[in-house]
């Protein structure tokens, strides 16, 4: 066998991640290639949704395929007199799948990335090298291997949450895009969050809740989605298509023809990955899914380029041996700030969890008034720890006191989580 790969990194996958970090280590001057299970450019069938001003920092606004500045959520309980928006006043855009796709596709053939079709099986380690095998038996070895394989990761380890832990929160949510015998949300609205409820019975209003993620996408057709932002074990798709049906059917709007049908699931929560193994990770394979908004996509885009430049260096310094690179990689993408903040935003998810309806509902209308630069910040990560600290005692100061009192009650793995916290 011979020592020395051809490439210095091999990304495993073809979707968000394995794009954004084969791209950025490409644009770095790496010899690149990519292992996938399927054709790279097979559509993706997932929504993409961004805050604007994210796409806007990054100057890649022309990739949304639909943009709203009406944006609304509802948190009042339906009922009359429960019925006011809570306005955003920022812009929200969903991606044009294809155009983002096809612009991370466009810049790895840019940089001569050469993709190999396969199934990623195993991973071995020699002094200078990885050597990933497929399902069929063939072999691809690189200075350092990527594991962007999505939230159940091929290759990436991460610590089990340990004997009677709860499970992972799994986000769980059944949309559809389709014609309707009348507008499901106002025309030219985006609406982040409907958790009225005057739908359900009260015994219903018991159970875990779950709220309408909504957008009119225009030409008649609008994209309506259930959603349960986090529960272990997820809310079972039957549920969520029942409630969105009968939440239509409150407001007497009959489904039309269905273009598309959304089953969503994604765990929120998983452990940070094992920072000392040889094998890094990017996207849902290094648990990099914003624990309380569920999002990622703005997190790949902003974060490739400085990682790529951590393992450009890391391969550099470690000429014989493709630890430094993986080591180097994994303090860039998880340095000790944003383990802080991973656990503070997993205590956050993990009292959101426990509050019935009602308290939900308050916690997110108090959320809301924060100023906007804060809530947004928050949601998009982009706070650094005391900001975001300082806006969690600001929505602490301001929340109702049930609110109050139930974000003090420490209950189950919470401590744990702070104890992390502090620890990182
Ligand atoms: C329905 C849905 C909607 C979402 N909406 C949003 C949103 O609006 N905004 C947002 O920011 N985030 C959203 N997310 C969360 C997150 O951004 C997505 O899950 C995102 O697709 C994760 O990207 P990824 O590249 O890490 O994994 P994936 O998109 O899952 O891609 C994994 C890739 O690895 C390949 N692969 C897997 N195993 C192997 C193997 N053994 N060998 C070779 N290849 C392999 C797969 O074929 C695939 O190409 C959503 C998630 C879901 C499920």
């Amino acid at each position: 066998m011979s020592a020395s790969p051809r490439v210095d990194a091999l990304v495993i996958g073809a979707g968000p991640a394995a794009l954004a970090i084969a791209s950025a280590l490409g644009e770095r001057g790496l010899r690149v290639e990519a292992l996938a299970a399927q054709e790279p450019d097979a559509p993706w069938t997932n929504t993409y949704g961004i805050w604007g001003e994210e796409v806007d920092r990054l100057g890649l606004g022309p990739l949304l395929g639909h943009r709203w500045s009406h944006t609304v959520s509802y948190f009042g309980s339906g009922q009359p007199g429960g019925n006011q928006a809570t306005a955003h006043g920022r812009d929200y855009g969903l991606f044009n799948s294809n155009a983002l796709q096809q612009h991370w596709l466009g810049q790895t053939s840019r940089w001569g990335l050469g993709w190999q079709r396969g199934v990623a099986a195993a991973i071995g380690h020699g002094p200078g090298f990885s050597s990933v095998t497929t399902a069929a038996g063939q072999e691809h070895r690189a200075r350092l291997v990527i594991d962007a394989s999505g939230h159940e990761p091929i290759f990436v380890q991460r610590p089990s949450p340990g004997k009677g832990a709860a499970g992972v929160a799994g986000q769980a949510a059944y949309g559809i895009v389709a014609g309707f015998s009348a507008p499901p949300v106002e025309s030219g609205q985006f609406v982040l969050m409907d958790y009225r409820c005057d739908h359900l019975t009260a015994e219903e209003r018991n159970e875990p809740p779950s709220f309408l993620y909504a957008m009119d996408l225009g030409g008649g057709q609008f994209f309506v989605e259930e959603t349960s932002l986090a529960l272990a074990p997820a809310l079972p798709f039957g549920l969520l298509k029942r409630r969105l049906h009968r939440r239509l059917a409150q407001r007497g709007v009959a489904v039309g023809e269905i273009q598309h049908e959304e089953f969503c699931l994604f765990p929120m929560n998983p452990p940070l990955p094992d920072r000392h193994q040889r094998v890094l990770g990017f996207g849902g394979a290094a648990s990099m899914v914003h624990p309380a908004s569920g999002y990622m996509v703005g997190a790949l885009l902003r974060r490739a380029p400085g990682l790529a430049a951590a393992i450009a260096q890391g391969l550099d310094a470690g000429a014989a041996s493709s630890s430094a690179a993986s080591a180097a990689g994994w303090e860039a993408l998880w340095p000790l700030e944003l383990r802080r903040k991973h656990a503070l935003y997993r205590f956050g998810l993990e009292k959101l969890m426990r509050f019935p309806e009602d308290q939900l509902r308050q916690f997110f209308a108090s959320f809301f008034e924060l100023p906007g630069e804060q809530w947004y910040g928050f949601l998009a990560n982009t706070l650094p720890l005391p900001q975001l600290v300082g806006a969690m005692l600001g929505l602490f100061a301001r929340a109702p006191q049930g609110v109050r009192w139930g974000l003090m009650e420490p209950r189950g793995r919470e401590l744990a989580l702070l104890g992390q916290l502090i620890r990182g």
